[in-house]
């Protein structure tokens, strides 16, 4: 397993929180303008240039609607420039037109990612509470597709979607997309705890993922849910070699591990430095401090990236080192960031 403990996997910058849609769950709590204190240009150019010195991370710019800053091309030509593999997630709104999507092609980014939350306009426009947003998703995603530009589905399980995943995923099938990346909700942002699954429930979903992984077209990664990761070691173990295990064997072993703070960090649009997006404890400022610094030293990141530290049966967990729960559903629902993960049904042995 990977040492994250001098370099992240995954770097996220939220550009900007401004975006045109006002989806039910938004980490974001998006809002239609801009916020003047968002880095600047040169702030911008500033951090790329610190994440570069870690080495080679993924480096994901998203929002609100990156679209929604006007420099949002020179950044990404400057990410792709610096060696950087970048990957942008726009909104699916008018903005993004073909103009923009060839524009983000010119820059080198070598994916594009956009939300799919549902299978038809009725289910996707009513998580984004604007009508259009359905089309204009399928739109991207073929239109990227037509000019050679990778693409990713990005879906988030709620109540909401939880009976129509199956059509979800015929639909990313459809699109062409290279990868399914399924986020499991934290209630934080605009994002409400009724909405969430039951731990029983997580579970199913798990099995349904682990089931499509073997033949889909796409892979499949989930985002806080990293006990995925310990429900298909067990089904591996289960089942004993073969080419499902080969298969579903590669996405865990480029996700082990990784967890809020440990391989990822996430950077505000302004500048604020967190374990993630959905980790709202604040460890520094790019403004005031160097960013691999903070990742490296500041405390909250060493406690996070510590297994031994971690409470409850999370800290009991034979898979704690694999998985380690969801550090931000932890302190969601109990204020505790080394908590156990509300949501994994999994019984330590004693
Ligand atoms: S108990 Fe915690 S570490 Fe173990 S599988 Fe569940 S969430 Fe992961």
């Amino acid at each position: 397993m990977v040492n994250f403990n001098h370099a992240p996997f995954l770097v996220i910058w939220e550009v900007t929180q401004a975006c045109d849609l006002a989806c039910v769950h938004c980490r974001a709590s998006a809002a239609p303008h801009r916020d003047p204190g968002e880095l600047t240009t040169g702030e911008g150019f500033g951090l790329l240039e610190d994440v570069r010195l870690f080495g080679d991370p993924l480096m994901v710019f998203t929002g609100g609607d990156p679209l929604k800053r006007d420099d949002l091309f020179v950044l990404l030509r400057r990410s792709v420039e610096l060696g950087l593999r970048t990957t942008v997630t726009p909104s699916a709104t008018p903005l993004l037109t073909e103009g923009a999507i060839e524009r983000i092609k010119g820059c080198g980014v070598a994916r594009m990612a956009l939300s799919l939350d549902g299978p038809d306009a009725e289910s996707h426009d009513g998580f984004r509470r604007v009508r259009g947003s359905f089309d204009r998703t399928l739109f991207g995603l073929q239109y990227a597709r037509r000019i050679g530009l990778d693409t990713q589905v990005n879906t988030t399980v709620t109540r909401r979607n939880l009976t129509r995943l199956g059509e979800i995923a015929d639909r990313v099938a459809d699109s062409g997309a290279k990868l399914w990346s399924v986020f499991f909700l934290v209630a934080t942002g605009r994002a409400q705890a009724d909405d969430d699954l039951t731990a029983e429930e997580y579970e199913r979903v798990f099995e349904f993922l682990y089931e499509t992984s073997k033949a889909a077209p796409f892979d499949i990664k989930t985002t806080e849910a990293q006990h995925y990761r310990r429900y298909v070691a067990q089904r591996r173990k289960a089942e004993g070699n073969g080419r499902a295990r080969a298969e579903a064997s590669d996405v865990i072993r480029r996700q082990a591990g990784i967890n809020d703070g440990k391989g990822f960090v996430f950077i505000s649009h302004r500048g604020e430095i967190f374990p993630s997006g959905f980790l709202p404890v604040c460890a520094g400022n790019v403004r005031t401090g160097g960013l691999g610094d903070t990742y490296r030293t500041a405390p909250l990141f060493r406690m996070l990236r510590s297994s031994d530290s971690l409470e409850g049966k999370c800290g009991e967990c034979n898979y704690r080192n694999l998985c380690g729960g969801s550090r931000s559903r932890a302190y969601a629902l109990t204020g505790n960031y080394m908590a156990s993960d509300p949501r994994c049904v999994y019984q330590p042995a004693c």
